[in-house]
Parts: structure tokens; sequence; C-alpha cells
């Protein structure tokens, strides 16, 4: 089943529970306010009367009941109020108000579904699993090397300290179309796990992000492109990559950087720039290399466009193997 499809059920589902929630509502007020019932019942028959006397053109009959309808809503409202609930009690609430999980909005994709779909695109990836691991919550600092090395005026661990925090921050107050990140460094500093970590926030507070390694991403940019050739101009996935909040892409560099790949990503990263949509790139190149690996589109693009975040240090994985086996620095 395509995400649209199965988004739609999911919105389905979401204006059926509405509507049972509602009449539970109902239900419940009817029962607690005396003559609550009958004047509910009174304005249903009133508006009834009222779209009659619309069809056959009785204006005068019409202007009569808008007024009557009017005075025992407001008998209505009162009944609630007193009884000490709030005026939009018996209103039909979706998750939605946007586009009342229709899942259209302003004749095109509202953003809800937009969500719901890469929610369920990420449940097929891997992304949910590292997340579970790899949070805020969980990130060690002890991992890294408290050594003050000559030549930097803090360690690897006040630094990754301040840099973690930084990201969080970022991360925690995330708005659309807020500044993309490029996140750089040599191999095994932390870099994947703060990513990780990040999506974890941002998801958390509702938008829709995509995360993907290099050699994914450019793999389904490529089957878009040349597999696709007969299907319609923007596939799903392709609509997704490009439409989502936050675009995560993880170890770029690794990838295949042939001049066609070089192309398919500087095209999506430039939409993506233009269209004012984030995106948080992860790399072991140093920033002033890019310029080496990819053309100067590219890296010109990312260089203006991104603000750096610099990891440094020796690799953790190497430190975890000394400590474990007692092997100290000299
Ligand atoms: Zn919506």
């Amino acid at each position: 089943m395509s995400y649209a499809k199965e988004a739609n059920r999911v919105l389905e589902n979401y204006r059926r529970q509405s509507q049972i929630d509602l009449e539970n509502r109902e239900k419940e007020v009817f029962e607690k306010i005396e003559g609550f019932q009958d004047a509910f019942i009174r304005k249903n028959k009133l508006g009834y009367e009222y779209i009659k006397a619309n069809i056959k053109s009785e204006e005068n009959k019409a202007r009569e009941l808008e007024k009557e309808i009017q005075d025992v809503e407001d008998k209505l409202t009162k009944m609630l109020l007193l009884n000490g609930y709030p005026k939009d009690y018996l209103k039909l609430k979706h998750h939605c108000d946007k586009c009342q999980d229709t899942g259209v909005y302003n004749n095109t994709i509202c953003s809800c579904k937009r969500t719901i779909m890469v929610n369920i695109a990420r449940e097929k990836s891997s992304l949910n699993e590292q997340m579970k691991s790899e949070n805020f919550e969980n990130f060690d600092i002890d991992v890294f090397d408290d050594t003050v090395n000559p030549g930097f005026p803090i360690s690897q661990k006040d630094y990754m300290a301040n840099l973690a925090n930084y990201l969080k921050t970022y991360s925690q107050n995330y708005k659309k179309g807020d500044k993309s990140l490029i996140l750089y460094g040599p191999v095994g500093v932390g870099k994947t796990y703060l990513l990780s970590s990040m999506a974890k926030e941002i998801i958390d507070r509702g938008y829709s992000l995509i995360y993907l390694s290099a050699l994914q991403l450019i793999k389904r940019l490529f089957d878009i492109r040349y597999k696709n050739f007969n299907e319609q101009p923007k596939t799903e996935i392709e609509d997704l990559l490009y439409d989502c909040d936050v675009l995560m892409i993880d170890d770029l560099g690794t990838e295949n950087s042939t001049d066609n790949n070089i192309s398919l990503l500087f095209d999506l990263l430039n939409d993506r720039i233009q269209r004012k949509k984030t995106t948080i790139i992860s790399t072991n190149i140093d920033i002033e290399d890019l310029s080496s690996q990819y053309d100067a589109r590219i890296s010109s693009r990312i260089k203006g466009e991104f603000e750096p975040i610099r990891f440094f240090g020796r690799d953790i994985r190497e430190k975890r193997f000394n400590d474990d086996y007692g092997i100290r620095n000299s």
C-alpha cells in the first residue's frame, strides 16, 4: 500500500473516532443537564426547517427561524457553562483544525497528512530503533577524552558537552524553516549519535523528518529519476524528500560521487534551500575540502547556507577499546 493510502486510513480513523467521542460527550451532557436534550432536539428540528425554508425561498420564514435557532443555541451554551462545561464541548474536535482530518487543505495535501506519511515511512526504516538508544537522554559525555591537548584550549569532553547542549537547544526549539546545519569532523566522534538524538527531539515535537544515509539517499534519488520513467513526474517518496520539514543526510561523502549523483543531490539541496526547508548533514569531509569531492555548485551552496558545526578529537571507539583493555594514553 502506498504511504498516501495508509495515511488516508489513519485520517479516516481519526474522523471516525472524533464522531464517537462527540456522541459520548452528547450522551454525558444529556444525562447530566436537565432539559438539555429537548432543547438540543428542538435546535436540530429548527435547523431542518430553516433549510427547507431556504430551498423554497421563503425569506421571511427563514429569517425568523434563524433568530429562533440563535436563541436556542444561546440557551444551550448557557446551560453548558452553568454546569461547568466549556462552551465548545459539543463541537466536533479534530486532530488537525486546518483540514479537519480530511488531509486536504487549500486544494493541496495538508501538512498533517504529510507528517503521517513520513511517520509511516520511518516506521519501516531503522531510524526508530536507532533513536531508542541514541538520544540526548542516553548521551554519555564520559566516553570522550578529558585531556587537554596542546594547541587547543579545552578537552574533547568539554567541547562535546557544549556542542551537545547547543544541538539539543536547537532541536528542542526547532521551528519550520530553521537554518540548515552541517556537522563535520573525523570518524567516530559522535556525529551520527547526535544526529539521531536531534531527530528524536524534532520528531517528538511533531515535525516531519526523514533521515537517510547519503548512500540510501542517492539510491532513492537515482531510482526516482531513472527507474520510474513512466510514472508521474513526482513520486510519493520524491515528494517526501523534497517537502519534509527536516531532511537529515548522514555520512555525506561516502556515496559514489559521480557527476550524475552530484547533480541529483544538488537539485534536491538547491530546491530545499530555495523553499527554506531545513537540511541537516553529517560528513567526515572537512568543510574546506568539500569542493574537492563535489563541484563548486554544491560546495558553495553548503558553505553559503549551512551553519558549520565542527566536531574534533579522537575516535571514541578507539578510546573505549583502550579503556576496556587498560591501555592509557601516554
Ligand atoms: Zn490537516
